[in-house]
This record gives structure tokens, C-alpha cells and sequence, in this order.
């Protein structure tokens, strides 16, 4: 469970988090058009650092650009909060989250004033994250929303309600997550996490244009491509994934979660060899320890 720090940022100044809300009968909450972004900060050798900041806070940017909110708080000073949520919190490792929201109480479906709230909050785990491969379920009919429907790299809490239910269906079914198609039926995502499979030693991942641009999946193939593991950014076939030797999610919470089994059926190792070699690379970029990562860093003291 995510325990949020007693301090957030609200427009500019420290409040108790306790006491920050957002109306019931106000936009944010009664069409879901709350945006927001995760991103994560770990213990490095000069203390906690954010991870890749800066380019949470542009897809936060370009969330509420897609939106239409309107954020009187430019990047730097976004980021510069996030710091300080984490310098506050006195915590070493935990998410950061970036929230943008109407507080007028006026739910028609078009607000006529835009003009937006920003909190900044630091989040801890009570309970470490889970660590063990995880089992997917894959439905035909579960999908994630065409961009004509809406653009995949909007992260606005209404994009949400379908893979929350298509995860729902997925653990009644027994698994732990669900992979949600694409409009034609090759694999897209899961409901918080990008999709990789390791097929004849080729890192394989669905491509941007269907998909969230996910950091962590950025990440992953700027540091295959750095290790010269064969990389290929490519629509992939449910057969394809369902019969890879090595799968996994990544996501700024994870980072990277291998997946032991789809529909029921085991894949190969889990995790597999690449899977391992990747999660080693990029937990040592997280911690400070990876000397050509430091730009992928902003420490928080
Ligand atoms: N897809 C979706 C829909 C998500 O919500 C997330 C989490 N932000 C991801 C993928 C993974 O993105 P990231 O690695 O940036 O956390």
C-alpha cells in the first residue's frame, strides 16, 4: 500500500496532505479528468535522487497539454518540487507523483474555467513490492483504447476504468495482471506497465503510437541497445509473446516485473537470462552506480 508523505506541494507551498482535496462534485473527480504522472526515487551514494524526472514532468506537461488544463507551473519548477517532496518525506526510496485538477465545482463536460491545480506528493511502500514472476491473463476482448478513441500517452485518471476492470476479470481469473491487446489484437500493454518478450535473443517490444511512452521502457532499450542485445520496436503478435522465451513488464513501480506464465501456459525461465542482465543494468542506473546514467538523476538534497 503507498503511504503518502505528511507534506505536499500545492500550488507553490508545503501543505498537510490530509487536508488536500479535491471537490466530489468538482470536474476532476466527477469525469475523471484528474492528470497526473509516477515517477520513483531510490538511495544513491549522495543520498536519494529522482529518477529521469525531467521527462515525467514533460509527459505530465504533454497530459495536460492533451487534456486542455491549464498549469501556470513551468518544468523546472515541477521538478524542483518533486526534490523537495522527497528532501521533506526524510524517505530514501518511494514514488513521486505529479497531479494536475479543477477544483471549480462545475462538471459539465467542457469547464469553463481550465485553469488548474498542481500537487507534487511523495509516496512510500508499507510492504516491499512484490518480487516474484508474475501470471498474465490475455483476453480477446480485453483492449487498450485506440488513439482515435484516445491518445495512448494520456495520463488522465478516466483513461484508467477500462484496464482497471480488465484487471479485476484477469485476478478472478486467477492471474496477477491483465495484457490488454491492441485495436487489431497484437499486443499493446498492460494496465500500468509496458510489455516486452525476449524471442531467439531478440528484445521485442510493441511500438510507440498505441502505447504510454513508458520511461522505464525507454530506459530498458537505450541500456539493450548500450549491452548490443538485438532490439526490434515492432507490432507483436499474441502467438509470438504467448510462445516467447522470456517476458516482462516495466514500469516506473516494478521497474521490471518478469512474467512466469500467460493464459496459464509457462513461458521459458522466469526471470530469463536478458531479463536478469536488464534488471541488474538498470537498478544500478536507479542507485547512482551506473557512471554514464548520472543525467537520468536529480538528487533531492
Ligand atoms: N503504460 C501505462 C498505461 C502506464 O500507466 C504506465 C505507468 N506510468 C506505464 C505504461 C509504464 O510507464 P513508466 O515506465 O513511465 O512508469
Amino acid at each position: 500500500m503507498a503511504i503518502t508523505a505528511p507534506l505536499l506541494w500545492l500550488d507553490g507551498t508545503m501543505v498537510e496532505s490530509k487536508t488536500a482535496g479535491a471537490p466530489l462534485m468538482g470536474h476532476a473527480a466527477q469525469r475523471g479528468s484528474l492528470v497526473f504522472d509516477v515517477g520513483s526515487f531510490r538511495t544513491t551514494p549522495r543520498g536519494p535522487a529522482l529518477f529521469r524526472a525531467r521527462d515525467h514532468v514533460a509527459r505530465f506537461l504533454r497530459s495536460v497539454g492533451i487534456v486542455g488544463l491549464e498549469v501556470r507551473f513551468d518544468a523546472e519548477t515541477l521538478v524542483r518540487a518533486a526534490a523537495r517532496v522527497v528532501a521533506e518525506s526524510g524517505s530514501e526510496e518511494g514514488l513521486v507523483r505529479w497531479s494536475a485538477f479543477l477544483t471549480a465545482r462545475e462538471p459539465d463536460l467542457v469547464p469553463r474555467d481550465l485553469a488548474a491545480h498542481v500537487a507534487v506528493a511523495a509516496q512510500t511502500f508499507q510492504d516491499p513490492p512484490r518480487r516474484a514472476p508474475i501470471r498474465v491473463a490475455v483476453f480477446d476482448d480485453a483492449r487498450k483504447a485506440a488513439p482515435e478513441v484516445l491518445p495512448p500517452d494520456t495520463k488522465a485518471a478516466g483513461a484508467y476504468l477500462g484496464p482497471m476492470i480488465a484487471r479485476k476479470r484477469a485476478i478472478a481469473a486467477g492471474a496477477d495482471d491483465v495484457v490488454l491487446l491492441d485495436k487489431d489484437g497484437d499486443i499493446a500493454e498492460a494496465p500500468i506497465a509496458n510489455v516486452f518478450a525476449v524471442i531467439d535473443r531478440t528484445l521485442w517490444t510493441p511500438p510507440l503510437g498505441r502505447i504510454l511512452p513508458g520511461i522505464t521502457r525507454d530506459s530498458v532499450l537505450a541500456i539493450a541497445r548500450a549491452m548490443s542485445i538485438p532490439v526490434r520496436e515492432d507490432r507483436l503478435p499474441l502467438d509470438r509473446f504467448t510462445s516467447a522465451d522470456e517476458a516482462f513488464l516495466t514500469a516506473t513501480s516494478l521497474p521490471i516485473a518478469p512474467i512466469a506464465s500467460v493464459n496459464g501456459r509457462p513461458l521459458g525461465a522466469a526471470p530469463g537470462p536478458i531479463t536478469t542482465r536488464l534488471t541488474e543494468q538498470l537498478a544500478l542506473a536507479r542507485s547512482g552506480q551506473a557512471p554514464d546514467r548520472q543525467e537520468w538523476l536529480t538528487y533531492a538534497r
